[in-house]
C-alpha cells in the first residue's frame, strides 16, 4: 500500500515542478518589442471576437448582422505616460451601409502587460462636411476616460460625435440585461412609427448565447420635425416607465427625475452617469455610499431637475433653492467624481431640517455666512473615501506643502488609515475647523462669506454613521 501510494505521488511532485519551473520562466521574459506587442493584442483581440457576434437591431424585432474586418495594415500606437500601449485600428464594417450613415468605425485596444481591454468607437458624421480626424490618441482617451480606474467596461462599443477636434462629445446607452427583442418592443416603443436602432453584442460560451449589451445608436422617424437633432431622441423615462428588471439604471434615474431639459443623446449620457454613479464605477465602498444617499431622498420623495447650462465656469452644479443638477456641456455629463459632490450637496440639502437654501449664494452674488462649511464638509467627504493621492479640499498650488502634510495626517488619523469613518464630531480630534479655515484661506473661498462655527458636518457625520460602507 504504502509504496503504491509513492508511486501514484512521485509523478504529481514531478508536475508540480514542472508548473513552477514553468511560472518562474514566465515572469523571467524579457518584455516584448513593440512588433511582438502588437502581434499579441491582435491574437488576443482575435480570440475575444470569436465569441462575440455583432447585430444592428431594432425596436421592432429587426436584426442584421454587423460585420467588421479590423485593417491591421493601417495600425496606429502611441505609448502613454503610463507605459501602457495606445494602439487604434480602422475597422472595415457594413454598419454605414446598414445605417445608410456616414461614419468611421475604430478599434482600440489598451495593452499593459497582462491587461488588455477593447472598445469600438463608432462615429456617425452628422454632416458631408464632417471631416475630423481623431488623433490616436484622442480616441484612446474617449474609449478608455482616466475619470475613474474601475470604469464601466462592460459595453464594447460606445458612440462618439465630433464637432470640431477641440470639443469630443459621446454618447452610450446601454441597456442591460434586456432578455428579448420581444420585451424591448413591447417596452420601448413610445411613437408610432419611431424606430430605435441598437448595437448588441452577443457573448457566446460554447455556442450558448450568456449575455448581450445593447448599445443605442440611432432612431429614425420619430416625432420631432426634419432636424437631424430631433430624429436622435432617445426615449425618456418620462415617456413611460421601463420594468426594473430591464434597465435598473433608467429606472434608479427615473425614481428622482422630475424633469429635464436635455436632448436625447445628453439624456443618454445622463442615463450612464447616473448608472456608473449609483454603482460606485465599480468600487463598492462607494456604491455603498451613493446608494445610502440615494435611498434617503428616495424616502423623502425628493425629485430633482436635471439641466444644461452653458454659462457657468463650473462643470457641474446643484441649485439648492431649485434642486437642479445643471451641467456646462456635454462632456460634464461624463464626470462621475464631479457628480459624486454635487449629489452630496443635494444630500445637504435633503438630510439639513430646513435645507441648504439660506446656504445658497444670493441673487446679488452675495455669500452668506456658513458657504465655506457646505462646501468644505462636502469636499472632506470625497477626500475621506478616496486615497491619499489628490485631496480635494486642498487640492491647490496656494496651499502651502506643510498644511497639505498635515491634512494627510489627519485624515489617516481620523479615519484610522481608511479603516473606519469618522462617527461623531470627537472623532474629528478638534482640528475640523482647523481645516476649515485652511480651506477657506488657500481654496478660492477667502471673500466667499464666513465660517459659521455652530454648522457641524451633520450630514457627513450621520451618512458615515447610519451606513455600513466601511
Ligand atoms: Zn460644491
Amino acid at each position: 500500500m504504502k509504496k503504491n501510494f509513492y508511486w501514484i505521488l512521485t509523478p504529481i511532485i514531478l508536475m508540480l515542478l514542472i508548473l513552477l519551473l514553468n511560472s518562474c520562466k514566465k515572469d523571467n521574459l524579457k518584455s516584448l518589442t513593440l512588433q511582438e506587442k502588437i502581434a499579441d493584442a491582435k491574437n488576443w483581440y482575435i480570440n475575444q471576437a470569436k465569441n462575440t457576434s455583432n447585430h444592428l437591431s431594432t425596436n421592432e424585432g429587426d436584426s442584421i448582422l454587423i460585420k467588421n474586418e479590423p485593417e491591421w495594415d493601417k495600425i496606429q500606437t502611441e505609448i502613454l505616460e503610463d507605459q501602457s500601449l495606445a494602439i487604434v485600428i480602422p475597422v472595415k464594417t457594413n454598419l454605414y451601409e446598414l445605417s445608410q450613415k456616414e461614419g468611421e468605425l475604430n478599434l482600440v485596444i489598451s495593452y499593459k502587460d497582462s491587461d488588455k481591454k477593447f472598445k469600438m468607437l463608432n462615429h456617425f458624421k452628422e454632416n458631408v462636411s464632417d471631416t475630423v480626424k481623431l488623433s490616436p490618441l484622442k480616441l484612446y482617451h474617449i474609449a478608455f476616460p482616466a475619470i475613474h480606474n474601475n470604469a464601466n467596461t462592460e459595453a464594447k462599443v460606445k458612440n462618439i460625435t465630433v464637432d470640431d477636434e477641440d470639443s469630443v462629445k459621446y454618447k452610450s446607452l446601454k441597456l442591460n440585461k434586456l432578455q428579448s427583442l420581444g420585451k424591448l418592443k413591447e417596452n420601448l416603443i413610445m411613437t408610432a412609427g419611431c424606430t430605435h436602432h441598437f448595437w448588441v453584442e452577443t457573448h457566446w460560451q460554447d455556442g450558448i448565447a450568456v449575455s448581450e449589451t445593447w448599445t443605442y445608436l440611432y432612431s429614425t422617424g420619430c416625432a420631432g420635425g426634419s432636424g437631424g437633432e430631433h430624429e436622435e431622441q432617445y426615449p425618456t423615462p418620462e415617456d413611460g416607465s421601463p420594468p426594473s428588471d430591464i434597465d435598473p439604471t433608467l429606472d434608479s434615474l427615473s425614481k428622482i427625475i422630475k424633469n429635464h431639459c436635455l436632448s436625447g443623446p445628453q439624456l443618454s449620457s445622463l442615463t450612464e452617469l447616473f448608472g456608473r454613479f449609483i454603482s460606485g464605477d465599480g468600487n463598492t465602498e462607494w456604491a455603498c455610499l451613493h446608494k445610502k444617499q440615494y435611498d434617503m431622498m428616495i424616502s423623502k420623495g425628493a425629485k430633482f431637475s436635471f439641466c444644461t447650462n452653458t454659462n457657468m465656469s463650473a462643470q457641474q452644479s446643484y441649485n439648492t433653492v431649485n434642486n437642479t443638477f445643471n451641467f456646462q456641456s456635454d462632456f460634464s455629463l461624463s464626470l462621475t467624481n464631479t457628480f459624486e459632490h454635487e449629489f452630496f450637496h443635494a444630500y445637504q440639502d435633503n438630510f439639513l431640517t430646513n435645507g441648504t437654501d439660506q446656504y445658497a449664494i444670493g441673487s446679488n452674488g452675495n455669500y452668506p455666512n456658513g458657504y465655506p462649511n457646505i462646501e468644505f464638509e462636502t469636499a472632506l467627504y470625497g477626500d475621506i473615501i478616496r486615497d491619499r493621492i489628490s485631496q480635494d479640499a486642498l487640492n491647490n498650488s496656494n496651499v502651502p506643502q506643510p498644511i497639505k502634510d498635515e491634512y494627510v495626517v489627519w485624515l489617516n488619523s481620523i479615519t484610522a488609515n481608511n479603516t473606519k469613518y469618522p462617527k461623531t464630531f470627537s472623532d474629528f480630534d478638534g482640528q475640523y475647523y482647523y481645516f476649515m479655515e485652511k480651506f477657506k484661506q488657500y481654496s478660492g473661498y477667502a471673500n466667499m462669506g464666513a465660517i459659521d462655527y455652530n454648522l457641524k458636518p451633520n450630514s457627513l457625520l450621520n451618512l458615515f454613521s447610519t451606513s455600513n460602507c466601511k
